[in-house]
């Protein structure tokens, strides 16, 4: 029977790649975003040509009641929880001394609770199972933080936190969990930066080039393939060496 992902955010951009290269791996698909479901039906359409199932959902990650009676609808239609991408995330920058309270919450109720509900959701599915993978993107940010970022951050550094404790928890029940620290990747989220953020950008990246979506999705299929199996609680930088 074929297996199935769950990958968050992923109507466009990052999510949509991972979900895309995910399907051509043979898994089932469910997209989930926020945005309007036409828009994520467009995506699941276009995922199901390539000859897996797909279904795709409107959920807010934050919302943990509309998760819960996601996951749990995807086990009792479709078998079982095999994958979890937690990648559904915003941006509301700004410097320290001006940034909003309510800038601050938003970016942590998407990015860190989004992927604690999405993660406390699934681990006990994946542990009754005694299998699954779960792979949160973070971010570079996360890593070495930003200026003008610093909700950003926190939430990326926090996903770091989950991902290390979760996988100390679950890897005793056959269930790996890893993040990825993606660098500069072009999507609509970056698109809006003004040229100078961007060519700055590039000349802090040693392989020269922006990272693009299918990048990350090639790691998350690593990190989700059987080849991975003895992996878990890392952080895999994808980000053409911005990092070391
Ligand atoms: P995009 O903004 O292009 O896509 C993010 C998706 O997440 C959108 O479809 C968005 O839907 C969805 N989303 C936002 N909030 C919620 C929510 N509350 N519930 C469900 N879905 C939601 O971003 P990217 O593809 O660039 O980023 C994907 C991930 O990668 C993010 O976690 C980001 O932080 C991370 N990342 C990106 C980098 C980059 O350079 N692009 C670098 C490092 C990390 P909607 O249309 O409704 O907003």
């Amino acid at each position: 029977m074929a297996k199935n992902a769950i990958v968050t955010g992923s109507a466009r951009g990052i999510g949509k790649a991972i979900a895309t290269r995910l399907a051509k791996d043979g898994y089932n698909i469910v997209i989930v975003d926020a945005c309007p479901i036409e828009n994520s039906q467009e995506t699941a359409d276009e995922i199901a040509k390539l000859g897996v199932a797909t279904k795709a959902v409107r959920c807010d990650v934050t919302d943990s009641a509309q998760v819960n009676e996601l996951v749990e609808s995807v086990k009792a239609e479709m078998g079982s929880v095999d994958i979890l991408v937690n990648n559904a995330g915003i941006t509301r920058d700004g410097l320290l001394v001006r940034m909003k309270e309510e800038d601050f919450d938003a970016v942590i109720a998407v990015n860190l609770k989004g992927t604690y509900n999405f993660t406390r959701a699934a681990a006990p599915i994946m542990m009754k199972q005694r299998s699954g993978r779960i792979v949160s993107i973070s971010s570079i940010v996360g890593l070495q933080g930003n200026a003008g970022q610093v909700n950003y951050s926190a939430s990326k550094a926090g996903v770091i936190g989950i991902t290390k404790s979760v996988a100390r928890e679950l890897a005793p029940r056959g269930v790996t969990v890893n993040a990825i620290a993606p660098g500069y990747v072009e999507t609509p989220m970056t698109a809006v930066l003004p040229d100078k953020v961007k060519e700055a950008m590039l000349g802090a990246i040693p392989a020269g080039r922006y990272g693009q979506p299918e990048d990350i999705a090639n790691a998350v299929a690593f990190l989700c393939s059987e080849d991975a199996s003895y992996i878990t609680g890392q952080v895999l930088s994808v980000d053409g060496g911005m990092h070391m």
